[in-house]
């Protein structure tokens, strides 16, 4: 099995996440306000400027995007040309992402990973079930969640 990806696959996988104010960013966001949740978004001053902060719960939520934060799951694919450079590219992203979960939780902040294959088919997790997820998690006291979609058979 290859491990890299056509150009039109790519550009798909690209445009799926980057940057603020996201499809799935803007889906976690419904799912919390709907369960009444309070938070505020994108606070620059925090570690990764997480994209949505919920301090009443010491809480941080990021939305990662499976492409641009090297997911191991089934949308991650290397792209076809320029393989090295983006395996270079998007190992840099893993390591500022592991660094700055690390300095969050030295500040006493819990972190939740969405990541963007938990919204998207195939594989994806029914919007209740995912809100039901990330409010238990946020009413525990675990310091640390991911939340991923799940595999093809
Ligand atoms: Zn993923």
């Amino acid at each position: 099995m290859s491990d890299t990806v056509s150009p039109k696959i790519r550009s798909r996988m690209m445009a799926g996440i980057r940057g603020k104010d996201t499809k799935p960013e803007i889906l976690v966001r419904h799912l919390l306000h709907e369960r009444g949740f309070r938070y505020r978004l994108h606070r620059k001053d925090l570690p990764g400027k997480p994209d949505i902060v919920l301090p009443k719960y010491s809480a941080v939520v990021f939305v990662n995007g499976c492409f641009w934060h090297g997911h191991d799951c089934r949308f991650f694919k290397l792209p076809g040309t320029r393989t090295e450079w983006w395996a270079a590219k998007l190992e840099q992203n893993r390591s500022r992402d592991r660094k700055n979960v690390g300095q969050l939780r030295d500040a006493g902040w819990r972190v939740l990973i969405v990541w963007e294959c938990a919204m998207r088919d195939p594989g994806s997790i029914p919007p209740d079930t995912l809100g039901a997820r990330i409010s238990t998690w946020l009413k525990s006291r675990n310091g640390m969640k991911e939340i991923r979609g799940g595999e093809l058979p």
